[in-house]
């Protein structure tokens, strides 16, 4: 058996960046940057106003102080000519200030009458405009790699850029095997359960930018796993569910070894999910999970979401946990490092009574899952421990 640390190493080294593509901008969300991208444009491109208000020379600010409105300035549509001494133009917020002026008066501090203004509350000193180029300049980059979220698919817009150069979403094919699992929405014989794991990860990995292929469930017969491992060729990475351990029908390994799998290891120090084998085939990574429901969320939390973030480029560090403290004391725990479903009771973590590897229902109602070392003492109630949101 390897620790968490030494497999989670192993299953990097399986896998590389894949190809960059380049998308529409409007594509772009949840992608991956994969190069440098620079602004095409200054913004805002012009002194632009902030408010509504009359565009003036701020060395004529002051209580009381008259002006000419000679024209307007709105959105789109700046005011040609220059604003002279004891001259106004009225404008609108995102107008450029027009030649001469320095100073937005709002609306608000001033009176009009006809085509005269009077200032009748002291402006302040905010000019009230925002200078070209404040928000960026031309060529300022935005790095990759980085995950693209709402606010810089905005900037990348501002900053003209239509098609972004993104990685290629990994193609990762789940195949889950067993003679006892029947798809959602089909009639299970008496012997048998519906299939939830590659749901379950199919959501995970597709949230963490896979393109994810969902295989037929494989039957536990050495013809049916070569069939669905025929069907997985073209994946980045092929991940199986289930058939793992070494019972009289877990045939994954000797089939998959069979097809040339270079094993990396086979067990790891883990509760739950010791049953974990993993290795190259041909021109693909390989990873297979074990098949009881939580092991397979655990291991695809711990595991395959950091394989997917190389392949993206993202930065692979180990995830740093959180801290809180328990609500409850916890018992030492035994040799393998165990990710218990917890969660939240106010600002205290308490862990679930039933940490069964098979139980759905506790991992759906966790918040969180709490990270226990290897041979870790007995912890106190109140004391603070690691954990992972879910
Ligand atoms: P195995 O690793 O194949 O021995 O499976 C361990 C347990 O997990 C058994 O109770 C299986 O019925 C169950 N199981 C295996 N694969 C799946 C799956 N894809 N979805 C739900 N349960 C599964
Ligand atoms: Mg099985």
């Amino acid at each position: 058996m390897i620790s968490v640390t030494e497999a989670r190493a192993a299953l990097l080294d399986l896998v590389s960046p894949v190809e960059l593509e380049v998308v529409p901008l409007a594509q772009a969300a949840g992608r991956v940057l994969a190069a440098p991208v620079s602004a095409r444009r200054d913004q805002p491109p012009f002194d632009a106003s902030a408010m509504d208000g009359y565009a003036v020379n701020a060395a004529e600010v002051e209580l009381h102080a008259m002006f000419k409105v000679i024209g307007e300035a709105a959105a789109g549509h700046g005011f040609q000519g220059r604003v002279g001494a004891g001259q106004a133009v009225r404008i609108f917020t995102g107008a450029p200030v027009p030649e001469g002026a320095s100073f937005v008066v709002i609306q608000e501090d001033v009176s009009r009458k006809g085509d005269l203004i009077t200032i009748t509350y002291a402006p302040g000193d905010n000019a009230n405009i925002r200078d070209r180029g404040r928000d960026f300049r031309s060529g300022q980059t935005v790095e990759a790699p980085r995950l693209l979220r709402a606010p810089d698919i905005a900037l990348l817009a501002a900053m003209n850029i239509a098609e972004v150069p993104v990685r290629r979403r990994p193609v990762v094919a789940l195949m889950s095997t067993g003679d006892e699992l029947v798809m959602p929405g089909a009639t299970p014989g008496p012997d048998q359960i519906i299939v939830s794991n590659t749901f379950g990860l199919k959501a995970m990995l597709e949230a963490h930018g896979a393109e994810v292929r969902m295989l037929p469930i494989a039957r536990d017969t050495e013809a049916s796993l070569r069939m669905a491992f025929a069907l997985a060729e073209d994946a980045d990475l092929l991940v199986t569910i289930g058939g793992a351990s070494v019972g009289d029908h877990d045939l994954v390994a000797g089939v998959a070894q069979s097809l040339g799998l270079e094993r990396a290891f086979y067990k790891v120090a883990m509760r739950p999910g010791k049953p974990l084998m993993a290795g190259r085939l041909g021109d693909q990574a390989m990873v297979g999970l074990p098949g009881n429901p939580v092991s397979a969320m655990v291991c695809g939390r711990v595991f395959v979401v950091p394989m997917l973030h190389a392949m993206l480029g993202l930065p692979t560090e180990a995830e740093v946990p959180k801290q809180a403290p328990l609500a409850a004391a916890l018992p030492a725990n035994g040799p393998r490092q165990h990710y218990m479903r917890a969660c939240w009771d106010q600002e205290y973590l308490r862990a679930f009574d039933s940490q069964d590897s098979a139980l759905l229902s506790v991992l759906a109602s966790a918040d969180v899952l709490l990270l226990r070392p290897p041979h870790a003492p007995a912890t106190e109630a109140g004391e603070m421990i690691d954990y992972l949101p879910l």
